[in-house]
């Protein structure tokens, strides 16, 4: 057996963890940099619970509150101004995968002065801010992952920054402030998490400890297909969400994405799809073109969701989905010359050519 694992992250997961844990803010400094989207921290409540617990210890903040949905360079490039001139000591990202992805770039950039291309490649000095994630959507495991992945106009696409510098220090999770997020947001995260654990367990760099973790992430996403389909997701099966999405997390940081996230980028950059549900667009066709080469882990994959084949698979995704997006051909065509070229394609446990990935467009939106 050989595992490689590596998770610098201190993980503090409970109800009302940062009420619980007021003291861990310390460590980090006198002043804090609060990254957050436009609406979601204050409505959900994570804000308040985190600038009650600065508050309490004496610690100052500044709110950087601009992040967009699939943040730009720019916009990173922007929240990195805003920490150099409050002089902070360390960034706190709250909400869902694009806060906490431009919090990691901003306390990159609030260090070292990179040029767009190095932004993505380095090389890197040691110098960050340390970062402290809070997740408010179940879907990216982002507080755990050493990326982030900013819209990148140039390459047309999205592209991450992955480097273990920008592992998070401690990730605070807590189910609560998922408690509200709309059932279509809530689908399309889950449906990114799960996205996470089967293309990390499917991919070349999985091991034994990484399978664990993700066989575990699909099955308790899968125990609430029916609870997200029909709309009655509770307390529980949010804090199962939450849980599955940081395993997945966990994987991805191990492994890396594969080709489902390779071709999804291009349905957020051009189309505007929810991330969690371009990845749930393609996934259905990723499984079907491994199993024809690699049977065997698809079939215990599926084993583990209770599903018979890649055709129930698929017909839980439709559901989980509704209607799809129209997309010409000439674009799938478009799509897979970008996809073939993404970093994540030679991970996959069966490599694709640029004419399977058009196949797997083609036959996703079929
Ligand atoms: P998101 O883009 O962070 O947020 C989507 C929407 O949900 C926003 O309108 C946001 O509002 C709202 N929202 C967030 N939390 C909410 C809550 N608790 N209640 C109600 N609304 C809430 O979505 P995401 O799917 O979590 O993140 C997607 C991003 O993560 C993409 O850029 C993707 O590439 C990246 N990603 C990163 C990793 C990684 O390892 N780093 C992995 C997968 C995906 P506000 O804008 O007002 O906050
Ligand atoms: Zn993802």
């Amino acid at each position: 057996m050989s595992v490689n694992f590596f998770l610098p992250t201190r993980i503090l997961l409970d109800d009302d963890c940062v009420r619980k844990h007021a003291a861990v803010w310390k460590e980090f400094g006198k002043k804090a940099l609060i990254v957050t989207g436009k609406h979601s921290a204050r409505a959900n409540g994570s804000l308040q619970d985190v600038t009650d617990a600065l508050n309490a210890q004496g610690i100052g903040y500044a709110i950087f509150d601009r992040v967009e949905t699939n943040p730009s360079i720019a916009n990173v490039r922007e929240g990195a101004a805003f920490a150099k001139e409050n002089h902070v000591d360390f960034v706190i990202g709250i909400g869902g995968g694009s806060p906490m992805d431009a919090a990691k770039a901003i306390a990159l950039l609030a260090c070292q002065d990179l040029a767009d291309e190095a932004l993505f490649t380095g090389p890197y000095t040691k110098d960050i801010l340390p970062l402290v994630l809070l997740p408010t959507t179940a879907g990216t495991g982002s507080e755990v992952t050493q990326y982030s992945i900013l819209t990148n106009d140039k390459a047309q696409s999205k592209t991450s920054i992955a480097n273990p510098l920008i592992f998070p220090k401690l990730a605070l999770i807590d189910a609560k402030y998922t408690q509200g997020l709309p059932l279509r947001t809530t689908i399309h995260t889950a449906i990114d998490a799960l996205s996470h654990s089967i293309e990390g367990s499917l991919s070349k760099r999985s091991n034994a400890l990484v399978d664990l973790l993700a066989e575990e992430s699909v099955r308790l996403i899968a125990a609430h297909f029916d609870d997200l389909i029909h709309d009655r997701l509770d307390a529980k099966a949010r804090a199962n969400l939450i849980y599955a999405s940081m395993l997945g997390g966990m994987v991805i940081a191990q492994t890396g994405t594969t080709a489902v996230h390779a071709m999804g980028y291009s349905l957020t950059y051009f189309h505007h799809i929810d991330h969690g549900r371009a990845n749930g667009l393609l996934l259905p066709a990723f499984l079907a073109f491994l199993e024809n080469e690699k049977p065997e882990p698809v079939h215990h994959m599926l084993e583990i969701m209770g599903l018979a084949n890649t055709a129930a698979f698929r017909d839980v995704i439709d559901r989980l989905l509704g209607e799809k997006e129209t997309i010409t051909d000439e674009e799938f065509r478009k799509f897979s010359g970008i996809a073939i070229q993404a970093k994540n394609i030679p991970g996959c446990l069966v490599v694709p050519t640029a004419e399977n990935l058009y196949q797997m467009y083609v036959e996703s939106f079929s």
